[in-house]
């Protein structure tokens, strides 16, 4: 039978013992409780962030033609 009290424990997910709400670390296993979603959240924006900056980097170089290719050319012409 599980009480009320239990019932509010967290279920370990790496070894399947009951672990303190209140507990960020499994003390059987070690596995971190209740940070799943936090995770899961921070590695999203993390991705969002990282496709921003590459984006951003990207709106950034497209326009401007490469100075490089123009200095070849200009090299290239004869005069
Ligand atoms: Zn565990």
């Amino acid at each position: 039978m599980t009480s009320m009290a239990e019932s509010r424990y967290k279920e370990c997910r790496h070894c399947g013992n009951r672990v303190h709400p209140r507990t960020r670390q499994c003390p059987f296993c070690g596995e971190v409780i209740g940070a799943g979603w936090f995770s899961l959240v921070g590695t999203a924006m993390l991705v969002l962030v990282v496709l921003g900056l590459l984006t951003y980097a990207a709106c950034n170089r497209t326009p401007s033609p490469s100075p490089g290719r123009a200095t070849a050319a200009s090299i290239l012409l004869p005069e």
